[in-house]
């Protein structure tokens, strides 16, 4: 399979190429320049399969022969292999035909885990047969960053820097990321907002140079496609146990960067049968915007209850743009790189398209909170804000009670205590492999919020490698 850029200015890549650098050179992003197609028999013969082994057959599609099949088969194992419930990812019936499907089972929590417990195998896949070293450059605005230091921390090819947004990540975050041993492992805390630290992540991947000789960067993000590309796994997963009785299913998914949810779109362009896609934001609503208004642009960024959807600009929107232009890469640069202060529009038949790919609903910190106590009240389920977010929308957009609707479970709700507590429920307690997080050491440098302090901390780090 071969890969092509959002922006039409990359050579043709594959799917190693993919991996390794993230970031297309000419600043867009990779998608595959065709989407393979799941036949209705093909879907049938799935059903049965466990998730290890769906994961197998849906990710071999897209690493076409690049790792010999026992190989890859392995590395989907082991990702797998430690996550806490036998279905790895399970599904809880809440109400009227509502379900949550639990993607927290992962060693930190949350559904990152999905993506890079395999990323950090797929790159010591390759950098070891390369025998080649990369510094990876991440910012997170929370679960990102300990999912990535956990899953690539073994990995002797990998230096990791995590860029996290001072004071704005929840406690348990902090601690997760900043706990986590092993001299390859540096923790920084940058003096503004995520998208600060994603602007700083930006301009260090344009230029390079400041590494030292024999090195690169690459990005575990959801800029990676082999994000996106595990995360198509769990749509067919959860989908599939559907399929005899309902013409599809509808999925609610919490959403910041636009990558989990461009996943659901991917997996229905792939033939699984989706009946709605619900862009569940937070009050920094961007997306919402632009599905309810036609109007794409920046505001200024607010603090949340979920702060792992806090972002003022989602990132993966740019590889949607490119269908939604139908593969214009031209207009697709002008629509990103335009976005600066300036509000963005698409033709009025480009949006209706949009609107009929995507519904969207923005749930603001007291319908956070009223959610999860509702939720709690009905069925003494504990759910996180992300998943608020995604079962606030869910209930309110226009749907088809006949059809199943999905929300994604993307955070474990003892990750962010404080909007437990401000809903007026008790503590989550952590799970007994966390339980001692708040007794370990924490190692973390504070930076201002300037590229050249975060590329000199770099050199110095790796030069005494
Ligand atoms: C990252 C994250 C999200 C948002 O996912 P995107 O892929 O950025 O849309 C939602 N909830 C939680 C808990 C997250 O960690």
């Amino acid at each position: 399979m071969k890969y092509i850029s959002t922006r039409g200015k990359s050579p043709e890549a594959g799917f190693e190429d993919v991996v390794l650098t993230g970031l297309a050179p000419d600043g867009g992003l990779y998608i595959p320049a065709s989407l393979p197609h799941i036949s209705a028999d093909q879907l049938q013969a799935w059903k049965s399969l466990s998730y290890a082994e769906l994961a197998f057959e849906v990710i071999r599609l897209f690493v076409d022969g690049e790792i010999p099949d026992n190989e890859l088969r392995s590395m989907i194992d082991d990702s797998y292999a430690a996550f806490s419930h036998p279905d790895v990812a399970p599904l809880k019936y809440l109400y009227d035909n509502q379900w949550v499907l639990e993607l927290y089972c992962g060693p930190t929590l949350a559904f990152k885990d999905f993506a890079l417990q395999l990323l950090g195998r797929l790159l010591d896949y390759f950098l070891s047969r390369r025998n080649k070293h990369v510094a990876i450059l991440g910012a997170t605005s929370g679960d990102t960053g300990s999912a990535a230091l956990e899953g690539c921390r073994h990995s002797s090819f990998v230096d990791l820097f995590i860029l996290h947004p001072y004071k704005r990540v929840s406690e348990v975050q902090r601690r997760q990321m900043t706990t986590v041993p092993g001299s390859n492992v540096n923790n920084i805390a940058i003096e503004g907002n995520f998208d600060d630290c994603q602007q700083i992540v930006k301009q260090a991947f344009a230029d390079q140079s400041f590494l030292p000789e024999g090195y690169s960067l690459a990005a575990v993000n959801s800029i990676n496609f082999a994000r996106i590309m595990a995360q198509i796994v769990y749509y067919f997963y959860a989908g599939l146990k559907f399929l005899d009785d309902h013409e599809g299913v509808s999925f609610s998914v919490p959403t910041g960067n636009f990558g989990d949810i461009y996943a659901g779109y991917l997996a229905k362009q792939m033939g699984l049968p989706v009946k709605q896609l619900v862009i569940a934001t937070n009050r920094n609503d961007i997306l919402h915007r632009f599905i309810s208004g036609n109007r794409y642009h920046k505001t200024a960024l607010e603090p949340s209850l979920s702060p792992s959807m806090d972002i003022m600009v989602s990132s993966n929107f740019e590889r949607y743009l490119f269908d939604l232009f139908q593969g214009d890469t031209d207009r697709v640069t002008s629509f990103v790189t335009g976005l600066g202060n300036e509000v963005q529009q698409v033709t009025e038949a480009e949006w209706s398209r949009a609107r009929e790919h995507f519904d969207s609903f923005s749930v603001d910190d007291d319908m956070t909170c009223s959610t999860i106590r509702d939720v709690w009240d009905k069925t003494g389920f504990l759910i996180d804000p992300h998943t608020a977010t995604g079962v606030k929308a869910a209930a309110e957009c226009d749907r088809d009670v006949n059809i199943p609707m999905i929300t994604l479970g993307t955070a474990h709700p003892a990750k962010f205590s404080a909007a437990i507590e401000k809903s007026g429920l008790d503590t989550p307690t952590l799970p007994p492999a966390m339980a001692d997080l708040f007794e370990r050491e924490e190692r973390y440098t504070v930076l201002p919020n300037s590229l050249d302090d975060v590329t000199a901390f770099m050199q110095e780090k790796l030069g005494q490698v």
